[in-house]
């Protein structure tokens, strides 16, 4: 049967009417690859559902929190559960301390945890702490590193932004903008300099440790060491934005992989179980700033939800209590790049595959890609190509190639091999 999207096309015309672009989050218009969204109905383990009948198999995973798979059936029992009880109270709950406690055992540098709605939230709100506990103005973000969309992180900001051509979005005032020093990701030398320069005035470095918002990228061995060596010798606070590495790299984080401690750490997307929560945690003296501990202010209608706690406490404990499950999503990661990357190689084509646990990205570059610039080298035209003839045979990647590409504990050995073997077929399309 022919591929078909009809319906999709007809809701997406529809939703144009009523919402901008028709979508609430610019990378799911397409915009970068081109075509139609499929208008998603239903998802289940591995696959999502469109609206259309076409069924995927699915490596977005709500662009990463779903770790255990679509509608995991414990998190959908305690979650029907929790419904019973009541929706949000606005007062304080045992799930919110749980969570917390959670957390804060699997990422020991959070011995304080906030939770919010979203990982915007969680970075917005730690700069502000930063600059509170530092008593500095400036922050230092990498270029290619998205940490959501409030104005002061808007800069070189990566992913949609980069896919939209829009890296610095207008109505960020420059006021703003000009307390944020951009680096070159996986470049010290760099970092160095900007430290020297500007060192007394920083704040905090913000960073992804394992970038996954120019497609992913590794850090080079010692860079993130290099990068804690630096914030300490200047008294600049280290930000580990993890809202996407958190809980997906491993138990721990990108932190634990690489064993560095940062003073700061965000989460979120994982932590939520598929609903909407962000968390920002890190020392303790930090963290005593908040309000009502401290005088920093920061607070939220729907923070702590108890939907939202009971979701993210059933998948970290189904994370927890399976000792097996990184390793094992790890493997299939690796097993369905190696396949992938035989294809490609059969074809001639030299590209970049890069992985970290169950987190994948590939890049249409015959060169290493370490940081923003050698990611926009990527052949976007043979993405796109790619990404539609993966599409039509019911492979679901991320519609833009400067995302990453997300591996499931649902996720079967059936699942990769179907996926390797379309793959094939994309590879041949690319290289009409
Ligand atoms: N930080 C990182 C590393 C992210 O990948 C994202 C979203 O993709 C954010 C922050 C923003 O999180 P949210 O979309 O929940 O606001």
């Amino acid at each position: 049967m022919a591929f078909k999207l009809d319906k999709s096309a007809k809701a997406f015309a529809e939703a144009k009417q009523y919402i901008p672009g028709g979508v609430n989050s610019p990378v799911r218009s397409f915009r970068g690859v081109g075509g139609t969204p499929p208008f998603i109905a239903k998802a289940a383990g591995s696959r999502i559902y469109d609206i259309d009948g076409n069924s995927y198999i699915d490596y977005v995973g709500s662009w990463g929190p779903m770790i255990l798979g679509h509608a995991h059936p414990e998190v959908v029992g305690e979650l029907k559960e929790a419904l019973e009880r009541g929706t949000s109270y606005g007062a304080p709950t045992l799930l919110e301390t749980e969570l917390a406690r959670l957390i804060s055992e699997a990422v020991p540098s959070m011995e304080l945890v906030r939770c919010v709605n979203s990982g915007t939230e969680a970075t917005m709100s730690v700069l502000r702490l930063a600059r509170a506990y530092t008593k500095r103005g400036k922050i230092v973000k990498f270029a290619g590193c998205y940490h959501g969309h409030h104005d002061s992180l808007l800069v070189k900001a990566g992913s949609g932004a980069t896919t939209l051509g829009v890296p610095d979005s207008p109505g960020v005032p420059e006021s703003i903008a000009g307390n944020t020093l951009t680096a070159e990701y996986n470049d010290i030398k760099g970092l160095t300099e900007l430290f020297a320069q500007h060192g007394e005035d920083i704040a905090a470095v913000i960073i992804e440790p394992v970038p996954g918002n120019m497609g992913l990228v590794l850090p080079r061995s010692g860079y993130l060491d290099q990068v804690r060596g630096l914030t300490e010798r200047y008294g600049a606070l280290l930000i580990f934005d993890e809202v996407m590495s958190g809980f997906r790299v491993a138990y721990g984080g990108a932190q634990e992989v690489y064993n560095i401690t940062p003073d700061l750490t965000c989460l979120g997307k994982v932590i939520g179980g598929g609903l909407p929560v962000g968390a920002y945690g890190g020392r303790r003296d930090i963290m005593e700033l908040i309000a009502p501990a401290g005088p920093v202010y920061q607070a939220g209608t729907l923070s702590g939800n108890p939907l939202a706690m009971t979701a993210g406490i059933a998948t970290l404990r189904l994370l927890v209590e399976n000792p097996d499950f990184y390793e094992k999503v790890t493997t299939m990661t690796a097993a369905l790049c190696a396949g992938m990357q035989a294809q490609a190689e059969a074809f001639g084509f030299n590209f970049q595959f890069h992985q970290a646990g169950s987190m994948f990205g590939l890049f249409f570059s015959d060169r290493p890609v370490y940081d923003y610039d050698s990611a926009r080298h990527s052949d976007v035209a043979a993405f796109n190509v790619f990404f539609h003839a993966m599409l039509e045979q019911g492979i679901y990647l991320a519609p833009s190639q400067f995302e990453a590409a997300f591996m499931s504990g649902a996720h079967t050995h059936a699942d990769i091999g179907a996926t390797i073997a379309a793959s094939g077929n994309a590879f041949a399309k690319v290289a009409k």
